[in-house]
C-alpha cells in the first residue's frame, strides 16, 4: 500500500486562472483504483459517521478497488442522489476524511476523489439509462419549493416513493447556490445538468420563475391539491458590513457579483444581456468559500490584483482547504488579520479605495475560532477599482412574513421540529433556511425530511 494518497490531478495554475474551465481532472483508472488499494476496510468504519448522509464509504472503495464500478455508483447513488456534485464541492476535510483512520499519517484516503471518480464514470459509460428510470408516480402530490441541493435531494427521495413531486423555483434556472453560486470551474454546470435529467427522467415536474409568497401563495398551493410542502429556499440574503461608503459603485455583494456571472453569463457579455465590471484592483470581503469564489471569478474576468481582506489568520478561514490553495497558486493575495473601516470614491462614485486596520488575535469566541481585536493606529488604505463583500448570508423573510402560521428563530430561520415539520402542518423545511452550510448538509436534511413527509402521509391517510 503506499504511504501517501494520490493527488488530484490538475491544470496548471498559469492557463487555468484565466478562463473558466474546470480546474480539477480527475482520477484516471489506474489513479482511482490505486488509491482505494490505501483503505483499510476498517471495521468500525469511522469514515461512515463522518458522512452527513451515511454513505457506505468502505464498500463503495472496495468496490472500485476491485474495479466493480457498477457497484460503486450503487452504493453511493443508495445514500447520495448528487455523488458527482459531492464529490466536488463537500468539504471533505472537515467530514469523511477527518474520520478517516489515515488521517493520523497525514493522508487520509481520498473518499472525495473517489467519490467523484466513480460519479464520472457512471456518466462516460450511460448506466445513467438505466439509474433514471422513470418511477410510476401517482399520488400523493407534494410540492418543493426551491430547487438547491436540498429541493433536490427531497424531490429525489419522494419519487422514489412513488409521489407525485413537483418543483417551484424563483429564478429563470435550477440548482440554487450549485448553479447560481459556485463557479463553472469548481463545479461545471453540465453535471448539474446531468443530474437535473435524471430527475426529470424519474418523473419530477419542474416549474421555474415562480416565487413562491408572490406567484403564488403556500396556502395556493394547500388548495392546488398538494398534500404536503417543503421549504428548500436558502439563506439568499446578503450580508453587508454597514461601514461607510458600501453604497459607492462597483462594490458588489458576492451574491450579485457571482450570479451575474454563473447565472447570466456576464463574462460573454455582450454576447449575453448582462454586464459585469472588470475590476483590475479588486478587494474581496470574507473567509468563505464565497469569498475564494468570487476572487477567483474576478481574477478569470481580467482583474491584474485581487486581495482577499480577511479578519483573522489563515488557520481560522472557514474556507475548504483546496479552495484556498487553488486560489494561492493562481496568485490571489491575502490580507490576514484586517480589517476594512469603510470606501471612499472619486467625484463619480466610483470606489477608489478601503481603508483598513490591522488585527490580532485574542481568545477563543463562542464558535472556538480565536477572536481579532484590532491593533491601535495600524491604519492603512489599499487602492481599489472594485470590492465584493461575502460575509455571509441570510434567510430572506419574504416567505414567512407572507405566510400565516410560519414561524422563524431570532436568526430569521424557520423553526422546525425534530421530523423537520415547521410550525404551519404538512409544511417540512431544510437545508441553509433552517441553519444548514453545506451542500451535503442540505441534502442531508432534504432526504430526512423525505421519510418525515412519507410518514406524515401514511399518518394522514390512516385518520381518513
Ligand atoms: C458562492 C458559494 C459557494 C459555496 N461553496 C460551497 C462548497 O464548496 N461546498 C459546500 O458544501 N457548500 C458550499 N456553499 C454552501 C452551499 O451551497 C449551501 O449550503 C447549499 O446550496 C444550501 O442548499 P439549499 O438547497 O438549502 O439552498 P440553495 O442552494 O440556496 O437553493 C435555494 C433555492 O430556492 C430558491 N428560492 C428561494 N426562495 C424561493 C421562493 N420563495 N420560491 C421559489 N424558489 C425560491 C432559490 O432561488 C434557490 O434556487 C457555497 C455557498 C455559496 C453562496
Ligand atoms: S476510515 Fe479510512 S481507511 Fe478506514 S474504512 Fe474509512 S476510508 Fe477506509
Amino acid at each position: 500500500m503506499r504511504p501517501t494518497r494520490i493527488n488530484m490531478p490538475q491544470r496548471p495554475a498559469r492557463e487555468r486562472a484565466r478562463d473558466f474551465i474546470e480546474v480539477n481532472l480527475g482520477y484516471s483508472s489506474r489513479q482511482a483504483q490505486e488509491e482505494a488499494q490505501r483503505c483499510l476496510q476498517c471495521k468500525t468504519r469511522p469514515c461512515v459517521a463522518g458522512c452527513p448522509v451515511g454513505i457506505s464509504i468502505p464498500d463503495f472503495i472496495k468496490a472500485i478497488a476491485e474495479n466493480r464500478m457498477p457497484d460503486a455508483v450503487k452504493i453511493l447513488k443508495d445514500k447520495n442522489s448528487l455523488p458527482a456534485v459531492c464529490g466536488r464541492v463537500c468539504p471533505q476535510e472537515d467530514q469523511c476524511e477527518k474520520k478517516c483512520v489515515l488521517l493520523k499519517s497525514g493522508h487520509p484516503v481520498a473518499i472525495g476523489h473517489l467519490e467523484r471518480y466513480a460519479a464520472d464514470w457512471e456518466k462516460e459509460n450511460d448506466v445513467s439509462r438505466q439509474a433514471c428510470a422513470a418511477f410510476d408516480v401517482t399520488e400523493p402530490r407534494v410540492a418543493i419549493v426551491g430547487s438547491g441541493p436540498a429541493g433536490l435531494t427531497c424531490a429525489g427521495e419522494l419519487v422514489k416513493f412513488g409521489f407525485d413531486v413537483t418543483i417551484f423555483e424563483s429564478l429563470h434556472d435550477t440548482g440554487g447556490v450549485l448553479r447560481y453560486g459556485i463557479p463553472e470551474f469548481r463545479l461545471p454546470k453540465k453535471i448539474l445538468d446531468y443530474e437535473l435529467n435524471c430527475l426529470k427522467k424519474r418523473g419530477v415536474k419542474i416549474f421555474t420563475n415562480t416565487l413562491i409568497g408572490r406567484t403564488k401563495s403556500i396556502d395556493d398551493l394547500f388548495s392546488e391539491g398538494f398534500e404536503a410542502i417543503f421549504l428548500g429556499v436558502g439563506a439568499g440574503l446578503p450580508k453587508f458590513m454597514r461601514v461607510p461608503g458600501e453604497n459607492l459603485n462597483n462594490i458588489f455583494s458576492a451574491n450579485e457579483f457571482l450570479s451575474r456571472v454563473n447565472l447570466m453569463n456576464a463574462y460573454m457579455f455582450p454576447e449575453y444581456d448582462t454586464p459585469v465590471p472588470e475590476g483590475k484592483r479588486v478587494a474581496v470581503i470574507g473567509g468563505g468559500n464565497t469569498a475564494m469564489d468570487s476572487a477567483r471569478t474576478a481574477l478569470r474576468l481580467g482583474a491584474s490584483e485581487v486581495t482577499l481582506i480577511y479578519r483573522r489568520s489563515k488557520q481560522e478561514m472557514p474556507a475548504r482547504v483546496e479552495e484556498v490553495h487553488h486560489a494561492e497558486e493562481e496568485g490571489i493575495k491575502f490580507a490576514f488579520l484586517t480589517d476594512p473601516l469603510g470606501y471612499k470614491g472619486d467625484e463619480r462614485g466610483f470606489v477608489k479605495e478601503v481603508e483598513c486596520l490591522e488585527m490580532e488575535l485574542g481568545e477563543p469566541d463562542e464558535s472556538g475560532r480565536r477572536k481579532p481585536r484590532p491593533v491601535k493606529g495600524s491604519n492603512f488604505v489599499m487602492p481599489i477599482d472594485m470590492a465584493v463583500v461575502a460575509i455571509g448570508l441570510s434567510p430572506n423573510p419574504l416567505l414567512p412574513r407572507l405566510t400565516k402560521g410560519l414561524e422563524t428563530t431570532d436568526w430569521g430561520e424557520l423553526k422546525i421540529d425534530n421530523d423537520f415539520m415547521t410550525t404551519k402542518k404538512g409544511v417540512f423545511a431544510g437545508g441553509d433556511i433552517v441553519g444548514g452550510e453545506t451542500v451535503i448538509q442540505a441534502m442531508g436534511m432534504g432526504k430526512d425530511a423525505a421519510q418525515s413527509i412519507k410518514q406524515y402521509m401514511f399518518q394522514k391517510r390512516m385518520e381518513c
